[in-house]
């Protein structure tokens, strides 16, 4: 497939950030729901143990590379990619776009305070924009009426921040229903729009560090980020990447 590399399986776009915007503003006016998955090793590691979570990652409609991870191994796969094309920043230029041009935004996920504050915040900073949200922490049970509160506000962005991989499932399970043309999983992004979690200073960003940030802020992280060293050695010893 076209503007496409494989990584371990992963199919990740090659679209620069510039060209990804501009390809999911038009898909905003879209009727079709599209799916965008920002993904970092973690979501790599996790679909080689997981055949199911795989297949429904060849089945997205974009998968941006979302931390210097996937950048540096693409230029095993025959395409270097240049630069991240992150979830944060995705989501904060998609939202301003929204708010220029009358779409709706909804934000899926958080704590009900995160949530409230994160819907507050962007209000205040997009005076015209037209946003809604609840928090992630529901009930299977509660699912009927959160769908109503989604397909009820009409959103052209739906932003879900339910964590990897419950955000990736439930936007696959329920897109076609919900109807909404750019669905996206976001993690924490919700918490970031909310002032709860900082990203990292500048500096760290451009040093290609922000991963460290989050480790150091957020020590119950480090489990997790144990993938990445198993993420460089799968790479190093896979037989399919390019010398
Ligand atoms: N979360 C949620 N419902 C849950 C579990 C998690 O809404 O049942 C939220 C959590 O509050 C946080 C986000 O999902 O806002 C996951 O954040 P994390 O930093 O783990 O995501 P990452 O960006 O690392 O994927």
């Amino acid at each position: 497939m076209q503007n496409r590399v494989q990584i371990l399986g992963v199919p990740f776009s090659t679209l620069t950030f510039e060209e990804t915007l501009h390809k999911l503003e038009q898909d905003l006016r879209g009727t079709t729901p599209r799916h965008i998955i920002t993904a970092n090793p973690e979501i790599v590691m996790l679909a080689r143990e997981d055949a199911a979570f795989m297949a429904l990652l060849q089945d997205v409609e974009l998968i941006t590379p979302d931390g210097i991870g996937a950048v540096w191994a693409s230029k095993y796969y025959g395409h270097a990619l240049h630069d991240r094309v992150t979830g944060v920043e995705l989501s904060t230029a998609l939202i301003e776009h929204c708010a220029e041009n009358g779409h709706g935004v909804f934000l899926l996920g958080a704590s009900p305070q995160s949530n409230a504050l994160a819907v507050q915040n962007l209000r205040h900073r997009y005076p015209n924009l037209r946003i809604d949200g609840r928090d992630g922490y529901f009930k299977e049970t509660d699912l009927p009426e959160i769908k109503a509160a989604v397909r009820g506000f009409q959103p052209s962005l739906l932003l879900v921040g339910l964590g990897v991989p419950r955000q990736e499932l439930f936007i696959s399970k329920h897109k076609s229903e919900l109807n909404v043309p750019v669905s996206i999983g976001v993690g924490g992004c919700i918490d970031i729009f909310a002032g709860v979690v900082k990203r990292a200073p500048k500096l760290w960003q451009n040093l290609k560090l922000e991963w460290m940030y989050r480790l150091l802020s957020q020590p119950s992280r480090w489990r997790r980020q144990l993938v990445l060293p198993k993420f460089v050695i799968t790479v190093l010893t896979d037989k399919n990447r390019k010398k």
